[in-house]
């Protein structure tokens, strides 16, 4: 059915879904989202392995964590969680270690058994050769947090792979996202909320469209589009920035993961869902063998498929995942931001839109603001939908 849409929505991740899930329900606006893929759900986007029947993160792993409540309540709404905990190891020098980086892989790695005081005193001195000084950048940063041997051993080959980018040009965020913990817990999140889609990643995605007001075209690029919409019906834009403006003012650098998959004839191939390769002589950053996340299911396999994940820069033409964000990609942003903000009607959002590394909870979390601080205010009470800026 041609609906005339209220709303336009370009990209069906979960910040564009997100945002027509809420204008259609909430509202009772008709939202018309455009997606180029041929599916809906953007990078979260899973299905069934055609050969074992396992369910496979077709973009990459996504575990779902937050400590967001009002995020927590909302997905539940589409789906229930499993109790899944995301653990990971991490195989150096022929051993096999717990990440993140905790006290059984500092015991481990230095053949010792420190208590958590010993440990903690072992890295300040190992740490100490920054003098105090406040780290700026990766490597300042990640030896301060776990000296300089176990950043040699875990963490800098690792990041020469996966981003192939001089470490002092890396933001200092990075590894931040890691967790290094005194203790042996070995949880990779200190999210609240932590679990899988029961049903998978697929129909809970598919759930959030599922609404008589929300039409989803797949397929479609925005691109050869937007001259129907733009200016003459509000736009929420998810797509990358910098193509918006056809990469006006430089492209931004991405990089993108490419995933080498196998069927491997054993039912068990690494006893864990993901085990990382920091060392050099590894091409790959790491192993994920699927079925390891949901140990609830009864795959009924003798067979297990697994993917490698080899980082690169990304080309015009490939899937756009991590961005790199150095100072020259933060310098060209600001110019974009300027000219997001200038553009009456179109807001832009999600992780392309924002150049921001996201997890699924962060998109979400940012439009459920976007909805209640701009659209709603439009919508309902007749506000300008202006000065969206690309940090809405
Ligand atoms: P996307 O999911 O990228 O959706 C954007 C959509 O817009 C895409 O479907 C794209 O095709 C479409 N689009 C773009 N341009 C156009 C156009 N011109 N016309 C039409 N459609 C267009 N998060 C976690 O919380 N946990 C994890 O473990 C995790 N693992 C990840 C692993 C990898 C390898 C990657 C890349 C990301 C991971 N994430 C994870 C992050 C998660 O994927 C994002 O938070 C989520 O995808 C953000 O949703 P989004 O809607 O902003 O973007
Ligand atoms: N990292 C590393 N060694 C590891 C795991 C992570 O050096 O075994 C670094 C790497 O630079 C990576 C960052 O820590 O990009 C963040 O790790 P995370 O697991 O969050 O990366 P992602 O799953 O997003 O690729």
């Amino acid at each position: 059915p041609d609906l005339a849409p209220d709303l336009v929505v370009v990209g069906a991740g979960f910040f564009g879904l997100t945002i027509a899930e809420r204008c259609a329900a909430e509202l009772d606006l008709k939202v018309l989202v455009l997606e180029r893929r041929e599916h809906l759900g953007g990078n979260a986007w899973s299905e069934a392995d055609p050969d074992t029947g396992i369910e496979v993160h077709k973009y990459g792993a996504h575990l779902f964590h937050t400590s967001n409540a009002k995020v927590w309540e909302y997905v539940n709404r589409f789906t229930d969680f499993t109790g899944y905990q995301h653990r990971v190891y991490s195989q150096h020098g022929g051993e096999v270690y717990p990440l993140p980086i905790n006290l059984g892989t500092i015991n481990q790695f230095f053949r010792s058994a420190h208590s958590p005081a010993q440990a903690r005193e072992l890295i300040a001195e190992q740490a100490s050769e920054l003098g105090g000084k406040e780290p700026e950048n990766f490597v300042e940063k990640g030896v301060s947090l776990i000296g300089r041997p176990l950043y040699e051993a875990f963490i800098a080959h690792y990041t020469a792979k996966q981003w192939q980018t001089d470490p002092e040009k890396l933001s200092a965020d990075i590894i931040t996202r890691l967790p290094v913990r005194y203790t042996y817990d070995n949880r990779y999140f200190n999210d609240t909320y932590e679990g899988l889609p029961v049903d998978g990643y697929a129909a809970w995605l598919e759930r959030m469209a599922d609404h008589p007001n929300i039409e989803v075209r797949t397929g479609v690029d925005f691109r050869e589009h937007r001259e129907e919409y733009v200016g003459r019906v509000p736009v929420v834009y998810t797509g990358p920035v910098d193509e918006y403006f056809d990469h006006d003012e430089g492209r931004l650098s991405w990089r993108t993961v490419d995933f080498e998959r196998e069927v491997v004839d054993t039912p068990d191939f690494q006893g864990c869902p993901v085990m990382n390769y920091p060392d050099a002589d590894a091409p790959y950053t790491r192993i994920i063998e699927f079925r390891h996340f949901h140990p609830e299911r009864d795959y009924d396999s003798e067979q297990t498929v697994i993917f490698k994940e080899f980082s690169r820069f990304a080309e015009d033409t490939d899937e756009p995942y991590y961005p790199v964000n150095t100072p020259e990609d933060r310098a060209m942003l600001m110019r974009y931001r300027d000219r997001a903000k200038a553009e009456d009607n179109v807001l832009f959002g999600g992780r392309l839109g924002t150049y921001k590394y996201l997890d699924m909870h962060m998109a979400i979390g940012s439009a459920l603001s976007m909805f209640e601080n701009k659209l709603r205010p439009h919508f309902a009470d007749g506000e300008a939908l202006t000065s969206g800026g690309v940090d809405a």
